[in-house]
Order: C-alpha cells, then sequence, then structure tokens
C-alpha cells in the first residue's frame, strides 16, 4: 500500500532493540504507513538495515531521512555508539558513515529509550505535555527527559539513567557496579528472581505450578496475578512500589508536568501503575506529585521506530 497523500514527506524509523529490527515507514503526522520485521543477524547489521531501507524507499519516493534506535549509551553530539550490551559490534567509530554511505539518505541514530520517550511525546501518551520523563521497564530500565519539546541528554549524552538510581543501599550488585539500582529489583529479570526467591515459601501460587514445568517470565507473573493469584499479585505491587518510589525522587527533582511509563513489564496494566502512583504520592514532595500526570504509555512496540522517525524530521528543522 502506497500511500495517496502526494508528495509529503515521509521518514523511515528503524528500532533495533529487542534483537529484532523493526522498519515502518512515518508518515509527518507520526502515523505508520509500512512495517517489516527481521530478526536482527548481528553481525549483518549493516546489510540488513540497507536491505529495508532500500525495499520501504521502493514504495515510497518521499522518504527524507531514516532514523535508527539503537539500544545502548549513544551520543548525539558525536553520532557515536559508546556502549551496547546487545550489539557490541556497533561501537565503532564509522558506523554513522556506514549507514550514511549504504543507504544513501540522510541519517540520525539515538538511543532506544530516547527515541521511545520522543514518540509517546509526539503522538503517545506525552502528547499536550510541554516537559516530560519517559520510563520503559522491561529486560533493562530506561528512561528519558524531555524538556521544553526537546530531549535533554545532559553534558555528554547519557541523562536519564532512571534504572540505576540507588533504591536499596543494601541491594544486590548491578551490571552497572553499583548495588541496588532498581534495576536489580524492578526489571523483568529481576521481578523473576525475586519470585523465585520466595516462591517455596508459598506453594499454594499457581506460579509454583508452573515453576516445576519451565523457568517462568515477568510476563507470566503479570499475566497469574491479571487471573487473581494472591503471589503473583503481591509480587507486581511490590515491584509497582519499588518504581514509584523511584518516580518520587524524579518529582521531587524535576517538578515534572508529566511521567509516561512503557515497556513489557507495564503490560501489567492497572496492577502495576495503582502501586506505582500510590507511592509516588506517598513518597513525592506534595506539591510536586500535584503538579505531575503519571500515564501507561500508549504507542506499545511502536514508540522507538516512531520516535526515531520523529527525530530525525525534527533533526533538520
Ligand atoms: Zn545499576
Amino acid at each position: 500500500m502506497t500511500s495517496s497523500s502526494g508528495s509529503e514527506p515521509r521518514f523511515i524509523g528503524i528500532d533495533l532493540s529487542g534483537l529484532v529490527l523493526r522498519a515502518s515507514i512515518v508518515n509527518n503526522s507520526g502515523q505508520i504507513e509500512e512495517r517489516r520485521k527481521v530478526k536482527i543477524v548481528a553481525d549483518q547489521l549493516v546489510t540488513q538495515v540497507t536491505q529495508v531501507v532500500s525495499e520501504l524507499r521502493g514504495l515510497n519516493s518521499n522518504i527524507e531521512a531514516v532514523g535508527i534506535a539503537i539500544p545502548g549509551l549513544v551520543s548525539r553530539q558525536t553520532d557515536r555508539v559508546v556502549a551496547s550490551r546487545d550489539f557490541p559490534l556497533t561501537v565503532r567509530e564509522d558506523l554513522h558513515a556506514e549507514f550514511m554511505t549504504a543507504t544513501g539518505a540522510r541519517v540520525e541514530i539515538e538511543n532506544d529509550a530516547n527515541a521511545a520517550a520522543y514518540g509517546e511525546y509526539k503522538v503517545g501518551a506525552g502528547r499536550g505535555s510541554r516537559d516530560m520523563f519517559y520510563i520503559t521497564i522491561g529486560v533493562g530500565i530506561g528512561g528519558a527527559i524531555i524538556l521544553d519539546g526537546k530531549l535533554w541528554t545532559g553534558a555528554s549524552g547519557f541523562a536519564g539513567e532512571f534504572g540505576h538510581i540507588t533504591i536499596d543501599t543494601e541491594g544486590i550488585e548491578c551490571d552497572c557496579g553499583n548495588m541496588g539500582c532498581l534495576e536489580t529489583v524492578a526489571s523483568g529479570p529481576s521481578i523473576v528472581r525475586r519470585a523465585n526467591e520466595r516462591l517455596y515459601r508459598d506453594g499454594t501460587s499457581s506460579l509454583s505450578r508452573l515453576a516445576i514445568n519451565k523457568n517462568f517470565t515477568a510476563d507470566d507473573v503479570a499475566h497469574e496475578a491479571n487471573n487473581g493469584d494472591d503471589f503473583s499479585m503481591m509480587m507486581i505491587e511490590r515491584t509497582g512500589k519499588y518504581i514509584g518510589t523511584g518516580v518520587a525522587i524524579v518529582l521531587n527533582l524535576l517538578n515534572i508536568e508529566r511521567v509516561v511509563l512503557g515497556g513489557g513489564v507495564m503490560d501489567a496494566g492497572e496492577l502495576i501503575l495503582n502501586p506505582i502512583i500510590q507511592e509516588a504520592r506517598r513518597r513525592a514532595f506534595q506539591p510536586c506529585f500535584e503538579a505531575t500526570q503519571i500515564h501507561a504509555a500508549k504507542l506499545g512496540a511502536d514508540a522507538a521506530s516512531i520516535g526515531v522517525a520523529m527525530l530525525a524530521r525534527d533533526a533538520a528543522a
């Protein structure tokens, strides 16, 4: 299906998070018109990006720019990936130039959480706000700050590392080297670890039966919680309290107008959103809490590809 609305510019947004390449043609209003999904082969990443860009350009001749959202630390100042746990091969000086040469297009690269934040800000749950804090909770926990319409990325490009704020000063060691980071208790894998640690004390949980046959996931905990399993509900509620504690810190620090929460763990819906809001209310400075709106994200898995396409559009302006 090629768009019928004439020569209006289009943008390609590519999201590389979750080891899957999601590419979309996005129009000027942030709507997806075409999408492609390819399983990533790490050492063929540039070729895979080039192929999908070329395929999408064949469908629409008005593509003005390409945005690529990468899981890892990305410096917009130098257009370089500084570190990436998922794609260590992207950490090289010439990656951005390679993308430009291979696709023949203007290319912007951005961290995947920043890209998703920008998508929610422009066309999702952040729409209508001026300042927004975005949180994504999945395998890891990321964050992004948008002030006055622009991503605020800090002195060297890495602001918003919400997952690495300290929640428990006596907590377990985190990948980042610190102890007791939010990510060590509230990410998907951390929920599973905490559930496993307690499960032997509660043999009546439907998770106990699941755990006999397979390794359960955070999705399973959310699913069982939604089916009314007390133990799973308690696990999700406690996770919400940890996240809400982090949100209270953000509210006190930024007095931010809106907080948007996305990522796989938020698929638990109200079961997790409600304790997040309650805990933020309990812990934040009251005037800061009252000035904010806390919402679940709206764009789901499309957030980063839409956001990075919009970033590519706005980078030229
Ligand atoms: Zn950490």
